[in-house]
């Protein structure tokens, strides 16, 4: 398989120039395709000879996978499923464009499967295949339809982009750099379940928002759902992100899925509320959307609805997110990238 260009940076891709024998200003010329023209083929380069083009179609590719298949959901949700490769085995993974009033959010995946096996997870039922590269991930925002038009990203789909860092921090550069996508870091939020060296390194590194998978508030009830708890506590997750400042530009959110009898009681609520206090973030409460063979149903909208407010009214800002795409499988929790949409 030829290595796509797709999320090398200008000074990778002059090396790419230079390596083909071509002048140095043509890695400027492909990086402006790439990122800013977002062409899909070496022909469309208009500026770059033909010689040229032919030299470095023999060895390089470039552009999105075409999605294999696209399912429209009733509230404009749409599902694509993207072939990708990963340590030479081929695999798929789910992409979900969700429009909003004035947004279209892209929720994009970043691994194949996930390691970390969160049991009311699709995707952590099905284990983990490999981590996509950037292309693949890149790939993403450039294969749905109408992708110039997309205004956000959110790294919340199959995979847990913290195990992924490598390929994470370059599409992140990608998308906020000049010479790339030109995004606001505003613009995207990274979600993660607390893989806690990594998280540090997040935090120093990126300007993006932050959202944290923590579902309970109680560790050794969080651990019956989510092994990571054992390896990174959700308290000393808790007290990391305490050191970082939220006030500003960048924020924080909890996602908080509410399973009937589990996690959405009294007791639950005012743990949350102690173990966040301090903190400026806010808590988004989501629908559980049942899945084969787990215990738990969703909690009821009416409990839902009291435990918002006993947040709300003791000082930490909470919604309930709205739930999309769930008739066609692309509602959180629900990716798997088996699933034909077609
Ligand atoms: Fe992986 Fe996220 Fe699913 Fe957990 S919830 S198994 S981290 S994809």
């Amino acid at each position: 398989m030829k290595e796509n260009l797709l999320g090398k940076n200008p000074e990778e891709l002059k090396a790419v120039a230079v390596e083909c024998g071509l002048k140095p200003f043509v890695g400027r010329q492909l990086s402006e395709w790439l990122y800013q023209k977002r062409v899909s083929s070496f022909g469309q380069m208009t500026n770059i000879s033909n010689s040229a083009k032919e030299i470095l179609a023999e060895k390089y590719s470039i552009g999105a996978a075409a999605p294999s298949g696209r399912a429209v959901s009733a509230d404009g949700t749409v599902k694509y499923l993207f072939p990708v490769e990963c340590g030479g085995e081929k695999s798929a993974v789910e992409a979900v464009v969700i429009p909003e009033d004035d947004r279209r959010t892209l929720c994009v995946s970043s691994q194949a499967g996930c390691k970390m096996g969160c049991r009311f997870c699709m995707t952590g039922r099905q284990g983990w295949h490999g981590n996509l590269s950037p292309a693949d991930v890149l790939g993403q925002f450039l294969g749905v339809d109408d992708p110039l038009t997309l205004t956000n990203a959110v790294f919340m789909g199959m995979g847990e982009p913290l195990d992924n860092y490598d390929t994470l921090s370059r599409v992140l550069e990608v998308l906020t750099a000049d010479w790339g996508f030109g995004w606001s870091p505003k613009r995207i939020t990274v979600s993660t379940i607390g893989v806690m060296p990594v998280l540090r390194r997040f935090l120093d590194e990126q300007r993006c928002h932050l959202a944290v998978s923590l579902h309970n508030p109680f560790p050794e009830e969080r651990a019956q759902m989510m092994p990571v708890q054992k390896a990174f506590d959700e308290k000393d997750i808790i007290s990391l992100i305490k050191q970082y400042d939220f006030t500003g530009q960048r924020r924080v959110s909890f996602e908080y899925t509410m399973f009937g009898g589990w996690n959405d009681s009294k007791r639950h609520a005012d743990a949350l509320i102690r173990l966040l206090r301090g903190l400026e973030c806010r808590v988004n409460l989501i629908r559980f959307h049942k899945i084969p063979d787990f215990p738990y149903d969703s909690s009821s909208p009416e409990v839902m609805e009291a435990f918002k407010s006993r947040l709300n009214n003791n000082g930490i800002t909470c919604t309930i997110r709205a739930s999309r795409g769930e008739d066609i499988l692309a509602a959180c929790g629900m990716l798997a990238g088996k699933h034909d949409p077609q």
